[in-house]
């Protein structure tokens, strides 16, 4: 079978630090949770309900207002003790309510329900994704029928990409869940593409997860009994960032052309969405929680952890065994998402999104630089002295988008014209081949966010 891959750039990206793709476990309960009403998308969810009010485990505490923003449930039963302003960067403000654990779980450890959704139609589909808050679970998280809605175009065909791509260590949450949920995620597949006006399921997998590929397209051909969806794998290669949108429609357009599947519009979704689907569908349970993977240098273990939405940095950091270094002489730095995308947590109580599907720490001494070299390195380098560009031109060998970073990054730090950054996807790659540990991608990506890391 043909492996699709993107033509330039790139990198093998290895991280030991990343937690093993072994298993999930499960978390603690929270005592407290911090649910920010604002996604990274910016639109705000109103609250419907007050300080002081107790509140049952899976309620509905804040209203979607439209396009933007998506129901919020409590994943936790307890009390709103009050509301506070969450700030995760500069210039983003947020709402956050903060629920306190207290009361009986009416959800945890109860025998699953399921609900029968083949006969529902489209609409209906929408209407349950929409009421129990399923938002696309990494990127911005936008809300699932925003997504549909804009990928709706009557009468013609329409292709869903699952994206089962695994090219970077800290998607570990994600390969988790596919082999310990196949069934629920291939099932999510199928009522995701009802619900769309999907009538072709494509599962574009890395090379070197074939096995799991096939798994997932056996276990969504069995779920399709009255064979009404096309289903089929596709695999891409393994090298980052092949799971960027851009190079995956650059690896979807070849496939196009060669196999004359994919005919119309197309969207990608992640497997921790098509299983929030299949949670919100067929067990009616609101998304409550989801995989983290958790771990990097500076904690004493790392593991996968399913873990309840709005839980706080320290209590995962805590069911890692806390930090191996002391605080007093190094500065802790989290990172949530991957090491080369992520953006700075604000501090130890920042919450677990819907959309954070890995978080790092790492540490820097607070005098001194004794770090060892690794793909989290340059995300900490305003810590440390950046030594002068040798122009050894790395940056430019690894770029996808065949930019030239170290001539971008020059105009910007220089403020010269000219700048041709807008290609640039912030994948990362020439920060982590940089031998000055220059912060290129963060330079050249602008993260909303501000893209480095800072200390919490
Ligand atoms: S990789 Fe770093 S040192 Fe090498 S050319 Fe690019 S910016 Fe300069
Ligand atoms: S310039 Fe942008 S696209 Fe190119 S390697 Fe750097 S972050 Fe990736």
């Amino acid at each position: 079978m043909k492996i699709y891959s993107f033509s330039r750039g790139g990198i093998k990206f290895e991280d030991g630090s990343a937690p093993d793709r072994v298993q999930s476990r499960l978390a603690f309960l929270p005592e407290i949770v911090i649910l920010p009403l604002a996604a990274e998308s910016g639109s705000r969810s109103i609250p419907v309900v007050s300080v002081g009010q107790h509140i049952e485990e899976g309620m509905l505490v804040a209203r979607g207002q439209g396009s933007g923003s998506a129901n919020i449930h409590s994943p936790i039963p307890g009390r709103l003790v009050k509301t506070i302003k969450w700030e995760p960067a500069p210039g983003f403000l947020s709402d956050a309510l903060v629920i306190r654990l207290e009361g009986g779980f009416n959800k945890l450890g109860k025998p699953e329900i399921k609900h029968e959704w083949t006969g529902l139609n489209w609409f209906e589909l929408r209407s349950l994704i929409a009421e129990y808050g399923v938002i696309e679970m990494d990127g911005l998280g936008r809300p699932l029928c925003d997504i549909f809605s804009k990928n709706s175009t009557v009468g013609s065909p329409l292709t869903f990409v699952v994206r089962c791509v695994f090219d970077d260590p800290w998607l570990a949450a994600e390969y988790c869940l596919c082999k310990e949920r196949l069934k629920a995620v291939a099932e999510g597949c199928l009522i995701t593409a009802r619900a769309a006006g999907a009538a072709t399921v494509l599962f574009a997998v890395s090379a070197a997860e074939r096995k799991l590929g096939n798994a997932l397209l056996e276990a969504a051909k069995r779920c399709d009994t009255s064979g009404q969806f096309t289903l089929a794998e596709i695999l891409v290669g393994s090298r980052y960032p092949q799971h960027s949108d851009y190079e995956m429609e650059t690896v979807l357009r070849q496939y196009a052309k060669k196999e004359d599947l994919i005919k119309g519009g197309m969207f990608m979704l992640s497997p921790a969405t098509t299983a929030a689907v299949y949670n919100a569908v067929v067990l009616r349970v609101p998304v409550l929680d989801r995989y983290v993977a958790v771990g990097g240098p500076a904690l004493k273990d790392r593991a996968v952890i399913k873990v309840r939405i709005g839980s706080r940095l320290r209590d995962l950091f805590a069911e890692c065994g806390g930090f191996n270094v002391k605080t007093e002489e190094s500065e802790v730095i989290a990172v949530i998402g991957s090491p080369l995308l992520g953006r700075a947590a604000s501090g130890l109580d920042e919450p677990i999104l819907k959309t954070s599907r890995s978080v790092f720490v790492s540490a820097v001494k607070r005098r001194g630089t004794a770090l060892k070299k690794s793909f989290w390195f340059n995300k900490i380098s305003k810590f440390l002295p950046a030594a002068a560009c040798i122009s050894c031109g790395e940056c430019r060998n690894v770029c996808p988008v065949r930019l030239d970073p170290e001539d971008v990054y020059k105009r910007i730090t220089y403020g010269k014209q000219g700048i041709l950054s807008s290609n640039c996807i912030g994948c990362g790659c020439c920060d982590a081949v940089c031998p000055s540990k220059l912060p290129l991608c963060t330079v050249i990506a602008r993260s909303p966010f501000g893209g480095d890391a800072c200390a919490v």
